[in-house]
């Protein structure tokens, strides 16, 4: 008997969004699940979304897309419990199409996308949470829910960064993440009008702004980033932690981030606007949260599920690497069904044009960040030692100028850093920048 679909893909997020589109305009008969009641409303980016990997499906997608604002300036700093040291960044190049970066709120992006995969003539169907994958010895045939078994010769894995369906299966033999290779992401979103945001952050009627924090609020030992993203009339605000420094130091998430939008470099951004949405999610953390295998017999693994986050404590990229290797899947699960190939190394391919495109050389390239990233010292004696270095600079203190050196020299003292830290640690992270 012939099977119910050519292709299943779980999870109506931008990696099984992308993958549908892609395998149903090719010709395959999709079946896309959703557990959400809707796409999106599961799901939680900052969001800056680099969008060029959908050009090639939905190109001039900008155009229709429910987007919040093109972003034209980025800035990043680093905090420290009181002060702050930022960089900041306006590209014009930005801000004439095609767009290079739109802040995004998924609830809205996600279901425009689960309804392209359906003009595209892909079956969505939400509100099914899968149970698991459906095996026959070392082969995965299809999906169950609710007791019922549907049947493809490929399934992708598109659920997300805590893929139940993969965990404790040959895809991912442990039963759980390791909270070493894992971050919690906790965002925020506050109500602003338009054109206060606009004033506030020095931009025009479209466009955005986006900064990243190194959040040196943390309580020692603890380790994350903190964002804020401007959107049409609300701001993003987040916090991303290092979910194994957390371990042991008695410390409550909510708590964090109230810290971190305490500090006045925020606090002052926020002032005036109204809390309406927050959300938690698990975010992979790149080459160390990578599964067993990226394909096997009759299944694929695309976006968070197979750990492609790319997060390097300044920026935070996971929706593109989510797009392209969704359609690198469906374009395998195509090559497949048109040389009517199955069985062991059918999928072979996806590995293939995972290897050949930009996704496995840039996590490999950047696989040593993570050690590099998650230095306690980054997020503790660093950022004092910029403010202490600023503090020193800045200052007219009514005294005879001292020479940079000097400055420099007191603010390793006031951080506790001594050159050769200085120096080792500086050229580490050079080498990952
Ligand atoms: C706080 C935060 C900030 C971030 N900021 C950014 C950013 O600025 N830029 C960026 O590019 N990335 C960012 N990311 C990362 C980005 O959100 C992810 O990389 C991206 O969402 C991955 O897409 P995905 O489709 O692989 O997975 P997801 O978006 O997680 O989608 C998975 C989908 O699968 C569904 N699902 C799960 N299990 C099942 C099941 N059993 N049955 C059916 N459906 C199921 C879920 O409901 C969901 O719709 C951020 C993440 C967080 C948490």
């Amino acid at each position: 008997m012939g099977d119910d679909f050519d292709l299943i893909v779980v999870g109506a997020g931008m990696a099984g969004c992308a993958a549908a589109i892609r395998a149903a305009r090719g010709g395959a008969n999709v079946l896309l699940l959703e557990r959400g009641a809707e796409a999106g409303v599961k799901n939680l980016s900052g969001g800056i979304l680099w969008g060029h990997d959908l050009d090639e499906i939905l190109p001039n997608w900008w155009e229709e897309m429910p987007v919040e604002r093109h972003i034209v300036r980025k800035r990043f700093g680093v905090l420290t419990p009181d002060d702050a040291v930022s960089f900041d960044f306006q590209d014009h190049r930005w801000a004439r199409a095609p767009y290079v970066a739109h802040s995004v709120l998924r609830v809205r992006t996600d279901a425009w996308l689960a309804k392209k995969a359906e003009e595209a003539g892909a079956t969505v169907v939400t509100g099914v949470p899968v149970e698991r994958l459906h095996w026959e010895g070392s082969r995965a045939h299809g999906v169950v829910q609710g007791g019922e078994t549907m049947t493809a010769p490929a399934t992708i894995l598109c659920d997300g960064a805590n893929s139940r369906l993969a965990l404790g299966t040959p895809i991912r033999p442990a039963p759980r993440l390791s909270r070493d290779a894992t971050e919690l992401g906790m965002k925020e979103v506050y109500r602003l009008e338009a054109g206060v945001l606009e004033d506030r952050f020095g931009v025009g009627p479209g466009e955005g702004h986006a900064e990243e924090w190194v959040a040196g609020t943390l309580p020692p030992g603890v380790m994350g980033g903190g964002f804020l993203y401007t959107n049409r009339d609300t701001l993003s605000v987040g916090l991303i932690l290092h979910l194994g420094s957390m371990f042991g130091k008695n410390v409550q998430s909510h708590d964090l981030m109230e810290k971190f939008k305490l500090h006045p470099a925020i606090a002052s951004r926020l002032r005036g606007a109204e809390l309406v949405e927050y959300g938690a999610k698990l975010i992979s953390s790149g080459w160390a949260s990578r599964p067993a295998a990226f394909a096997g017999d009759g299944w694929m693994v695309a976006g968070d599920a197979a750990g492609f986050v790319f997060s390097n404590g300044v920026v935070i990229q996971g929706m593109n690497y989510a797009l392209r290797t969704g359609l690198l899947a469906a374009e395998t699960a195509l090559e497949a069904k048109a040389a009517s190939r199955s069985g062991p190394g059918a999928l072979a391919g996806y590995v293939a044009r995972l290897e050949s495109s930009h996704v496995l050389p840039d996590f490999r390239d950047f696989a040593d960040m993570d050690r590099v990233k998650w230095n306690p010292e980054f997020y503790g004696r660093y950022p004092r030692f910029a403010a202490e270095f600023f503090h020193g600079m800045m200052t007219e203190s009514g005294r005879p100028k001292e020479p940079l050196r000097r400055t420099l020299r007191r603010a390793q003292r006031a951080a506790g850093l001594s050159t050769r830290a200085l120096l080792q640690e500086g050229w580490d992270l050079l080498r990952y920048f």
